[in-house]
């Protein structure tokens, strides 16, 4: 009488891999931000600018490709102005006039 221990039973050496889940941590951020870089917001450098939510080609100008609002960051308004034209893309919304949301990429 021995005792046989079932040892071997196809063992799953190969079980796992290599978990090659690394995505390429590459961050390449640089501070090189060099967008949009207006010094003072449009409306307050023109003076005979104003905010129109009918102006549909100026509000373009604060809008994304997908229908967001550009940050004011990016769009160098002010912070009264960014409001204003805020106001002013919802508005212009409610008539249609820009989208609220682009699906297609
Ligand atoms: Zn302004």
């Amino acid at each position: 009488m021995s005792f046989q221990k079932e040892g071997g039973r196809g063992r799953d050496d190969d079980k796992g891999g290599r978990g090659d889940k690394g995505e390429g941590m590459e961050d390449d951020k640089r501070g090189g931000r060099s967008f949009g870089r207006r010094k003072v917001c449009r409306y307050c450098a023109d003076k005979n600018a104003h905010v129109d939510y009918k102006d549909q080609s100026a509000l373009k100008y604060f809008v994304t490709e997908r229908g967001k609002i550009i940050p004011r960051r990016i769009s160098g308004n002010c912070a009264k102005h960014q409001r204003e034209v805020a106001k002013a893309i919802k508005r212009s919304r409610g008539l249609a006039l820009i989208p609220y949301l682009v699906l297609a990429g």
